[in-house]
Formats: C-alpha cells, structure tokens, sequence
C-alpha cells in the first residue's frame, strides 16, 4: 500500500512502536466490552454506562481534551425515562492554520442489552447479547486510532467518538449532532466503524464516498493499491451513525465487514472477531485520514441513499429465517416460582406434563441454581434459563425441607 509505505520512510527507524495499532490492544478492549459484566451494553442501562466510562478513561488515559465546560468525556442525552452517554474527546492538530478544521472518527458503544428488543436483540428475552463485532470492535477501533493518532498527530484536530443508542435508532449520535456542542461547521469529513470485527475474504465495504467531490480523487488511487477486496459505494446514508453526520452537511465515510450469522445474536462474541482483519480494517481508515489530512477543506454533496453492501438484504433475509428457526427451538422448564423474602424464589407451580415436572421438581422446593448459576433472584432465574433450547439438559439445585436435592431436567 503506498501509503504504508511513505509513513514507513518518513518515520525515524528505531522509534517504539507502542503506538501502533495492534491485535492485543483491541483484544483487550473487546475482551472488557463484550464481557458477560457489561450485560450487552443496553444503551441507558447499567451495562451502556460502564461502556462509556471505559472509553472516557481510555480518552484521558491517552491524553485527549474534553470539549464540554464541566470537563467531562462524557455527554449526557435522554433516551426515554433513561439517561444515556455519548463520548467524546479531542486529539488537537500540529498545523496552527488547520485548528478549526476538524476530524471526526466515531462508533457506537451500546448494543442490545439483555435481549432487549427495543434495541434489536434477536436471540431470547434474558440472554446476553455482548456485541463483540457490534459494536465493540469499532469502539476498539476508535481506542485503538485515538491512541495511533496521539502518537503521530496529524495537521487537523481529531474529535473521538463514540455513541449510545445507536440500536435505538442512531439516537445518541442524533443527540450529539444536535446539542450544539460539536462544531458541525468545521467538520471536514466524518469516518464511522460500525461492525468491522468480521474481515472475511478480506472484503471491506466503504460507504459515504460521494459525500464529498474530491473523495474519489483523493482516496482512489489509494484504494485501487489496497490488497483489501473493497466494495466502494458512493451513497450518504446506512444503517449506522454516519448517517446522521452527513444529514447534518458533514462528508461521511462508512466502514463495515457485513452483516454474518451472529448478527444482533448472543453468540457475537469475542472469540469470533477477526482480530488481524480488524488490524487491517484500521489501518485501511488511518490511511484515510492521514490522506484527507493534506485537505483545508472538503466540499459536501448531498448524496442520500442507502449505502450498504451489494449482498446487505439477501444476507438479512438468511439471518432471519436462522433466527425464527432458533426461535422454535426454544425450550421450556414449566415451572413457576414466588419470592419468599427469608427462602429465596420457591416453586409454587409445576406444569403437569413439563420438563420441571419429569425432573422432580415439587412446590415448596427452594431453588438456588440452575445450569450452574445461582438463582438468588427472579432477574437471575431468567437469566440462567434464557438460552435453554428443546432437549438441553439443566441441572437444578433445589432445597427440600432440610434436604439439598440436584434434579436433572429436559427442557421442552
Ligand atoms: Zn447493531
């Protein structure tokens, strides 16, 4: 790539190369972001929260600036009863001419929560749905650029970013283009990562490349040297937060390995990323900006239309046929517990002709765990019983009078 290889010539031989952007930096950030502790990163809940505290401690580990007056990464917007945060911090540029002139580069950090459907999830109420390629490997992504660029700062100032309730509906980054804290004006182009975690066959789709007039000129010979097997599209608008950025008047780059068979799905997990691939995907959007860079300004076009891969909809209608055909799968227990304040939850109910009833279970039984989780409470029961389909055995820990019994069930 020739690029590379002019950043490779102008950079002193024996510099360190903490800064580089590496497979075991990203790891460690989606290892955190799509742990089973950050419950899925429901945008306004506990686990969304915990996602942007994470990026805003990486922000000022790496030493980027607040834009806020209150001093904080973090910006506050409503979503419903809740509250959610959007993150954002600034990489100042070297050119003193260029400093009102800025980047964006940005992705959104929540995902679907605990199979919540008003943010998409597909899998079963209860599960956990960690998004490790949606989207925490673009928020790694933004970690991983915020931490490059810091290191090899460009003329421009860099704003990162990263957005809740995307899988509400793009609402964090809405929120964001409408607060009046971004300078929409002075942004020269934005770039979003949104599910770039899944390189396959090294095919890159890059979306938004007629929102400006000089895009194509300017990045083209670039992309015809790539070993990437990119699938360029010229359009202003996705599935995704860029699209907002580009309503807004603002050039908007789309980068995104495709929708796969783990989509909006529990089983999106870490030990699925493509990390190498997710290098390349990085380096392919340092590229970009580090081109763009030789820009004072971009001309806007007002391109709209949807601007996804070739195949987007032929692979969605797939995922949803897998998905009902999971849905008929799911297993059932048959059993009905209370809430005793001094026993925990007690059986009150058993199905006659259940999975619970074949496994023994009896009213009056106290349940501790269940597949191996403890069941301290209802939240817990759910939990431990969401992903259950026809046949999986589970096996119940239950208190009977003064005897601890471990009953094997069937589920249904
Ligand atoms: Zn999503």
């Amino acid at each position: 790539m020739i690029l590379s290889t002019l950043l490779l010539l102008s950079a002193p031989v024996q510099e360190p190369v903490p800064s580089d952007i590496r497979v075991a930096d990203i790891k460690t950030h989606i290892a955190f972001l799509a742990s089973e502790e950050l419950e899925g990163r429901e945008a306004g809940k506990r686990g969304g929260h915990l996602a942007a505290s994470y990026v805003e401690n990486q922000f000022r580990r790496y030493g980027l600036k607040p834009i806020t007056e209150d001093g904080s990464y973090r910006i506050p917007f409503k979503l419903g009863a809740d509250t959610a945060y959007n993150v954002v911090g600034l990489l100042p540029g070297t050119d003193p001419n260029m400093q009102d002139v800025y980047f964006a580069i940005g992705g959104h950090h929540d995902h679907a929560g605990l199979g919540s459907k008003l943010s998409g999830a597909m899998g079963f109420p209860y599960e956990i749905h960690n998004g490790a390629d949606d989207n925490a490997s673009g928020t790694s992504g933004v970690l991983e650029l915020a931490e490059y660029f810091t290191a090899h700062p460009l003329k421009h100032p860099i704003l990162f970013m990263t957005f809740s309730g995307e899988e509400r509906g793009l609402k964090g980054s809405e929120a964001l283009v409408n607060s009046g804290v971004l300078p929409n004006d002075q942004i020269m182009a934005m770039i979003n990562l949104d599910m770039i975690g899944r390189l396959d066959d090294d095919a890159l789709f890059i979306g938004g490349l007629g929102t400006a007039e000089e895009l194509h000129d300017i990045l083209d010979p670039m992309f015809e040297n790539s070993k990437l097997n990119l699938e360029l599209d010229d359009r202003g608008e996705a599935p995704s937060d860029n699209t907002n950025f580009f309503h807004a008047g603002i050039p908007a780059l789309f980068l995104f390995t495709n929708i796969h068979e783990d989509y909006h799905m529990p089983s999106d997990d870490a030990d699925r990323i493509n990390y190498e691939g997710e290098v390349k995907v990085l380096n392919m959007a340092r590229d970009i900006v580090v081109l763009l860079d030789q820009q004072s300004s971009l001309t806007f076009v007002n391109l709209g239309g949807m601007g996804i891969p070739a195949d987007f909809m032929s692979r969605m209608s797939d995922h949803y046929r897998r998905i009902s055909a999971r849905k008929e799968l799911k297993g059932k227990l048959g059993l009905r517990v209370s809430v005793d304040e001094a026993l925990g939850l007690v059986v009150n109910t058993v199905t006659g002709g259940s999975a619970a009833e074949a496994a023994g279970l009896e009213v009056g039984d106290q349940v501790t765990s269940i597949g191996g989780s403890e069941t301290p409470d209802m939240n817990m029961l759910r939990r431990s019983l969401a992903a259950g389909l026809k046949g999986d055995e589970i096996e119940i820990h239950v208190t009977r009078g003064a005897t601890k019994m471990v009953l094997t069930a069937v589920l249904k």
